[in-house]
């Protein structure tokens, strides 16, 4: 029987995670090293860095973001079906953390019932909550939809207001919601619709740093000339499903890959 040979190697020793970084290596993995390795002949990392604000708000940086989105997407429009500012109020609450898509199966049902704020102003919750289930947040939504009916019953006559303030006084009712339903139903542009693909894509950018929707409006207002702000937010939620998604962003595939230093981008 062959004798077991004893391996020279010595056993590889296990790295606790624990233990700190050296001064050297600690510097290394915050990025402070890359001069320190250019210096000694290795390639530093290829991350961009980042321009003074000014340079991504240019008039022809953004010149180019609106000719790559009118190239991109001239005639976008809002994705949820409706045939009045009323209804299209509703579809609007009921798409919050909801698909455009679900919120178009479960809308014409609902509208064939309830055809009035009137009618969703008298409907139980119970009876809503079960109509809009599949939408998520049921309870939530229920509850603002049958709240903004009642007060667009009561207070303006049956009709959706058609102003910034008045439509903030719904239940339910922020900036985003009051932005989609006066710029897309009435054609009045009040501001920047800014929802989740807005919201991203205007830090990719660098056109905003930030923290809420609200703040992030406020700083693309300046930079978004008012003819183009109903247009803006539906090309820019078109940019986000499309091109510049969540996730995985198709910049192989975007206009904008030349002039964007967004961190997550994957070319
Ligand atoms: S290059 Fe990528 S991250 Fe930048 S805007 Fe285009 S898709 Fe988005």
């Amino acid at each position: 029987m062959p004798r077991k040979l004893k391996s020279s190697r010595k056993p590889v020793a296990v790295r606790r995670a624990s233990r700190p970084l050296s001064r050297e290596r600690a510097a290394s993995a915050s990025g402070r090293g890359q001069d320190a390795r250019a210096t000694a002949g290795e390639t530093p990392a290829l991350r961009p860095k980042a321009k003074p604000k000014s340079e991504y708000t240019s008039p022809e940086r953004l010149h180019k973001i609106f000719a790559a989105l009118d190239q991109l997407f001239p005639h976008a429009q809002c994705a949820l079906r409706h045939e009045n500012a009323f209804q299209l109020l509703v579809a609007t609450i009921l798409s919050a953390q909801c698909t455009d898509e679900r919120v178009n199966k479960v809308t014409p049902e609902l509208f064939k019932r309830f055809p009035t704020p009137q009618d969703f102003a008298a409907v139980s919750p119970a009876v809503l909550e079960n109509e809009i289930r599949s939408t998520g947040f049921y309870h939530n939504k229920a509850k603002s939809i049958i709240g903004a009916s009642k007060k667009i019953a009561t207070d303006f006559g049956g009709q959706v207001p058609r102003t910034m303030e008045e439509m903030l006084t719904l239940p339910g009712v922020a900036r985003k919601t009051a932005n989609v339903v006066l710029g897309t139903a009435y054609g009045i542009p009040t501001g920047i619709v800014v929802d989740t693909h807005v919201f991203r894509i205007a830090h990719r950018l660098k056109l905003s740093a930030a923290g809420t929707p609200e703040k992030v409006e406020q700083d693309l207002i300046p930079l978004v000339p008012r003819e183009r702000w109903i247009s803006f937010g539906h090309q820019v939620i078109w940019f986000g499903r499309k091109i510049c998604q969540a996730r995985k962003p198709r910049c192989a595939d975007c206009p904008l890959e030349t002039t964007c230093d967004a961190p997550d981008k994957t070319v």
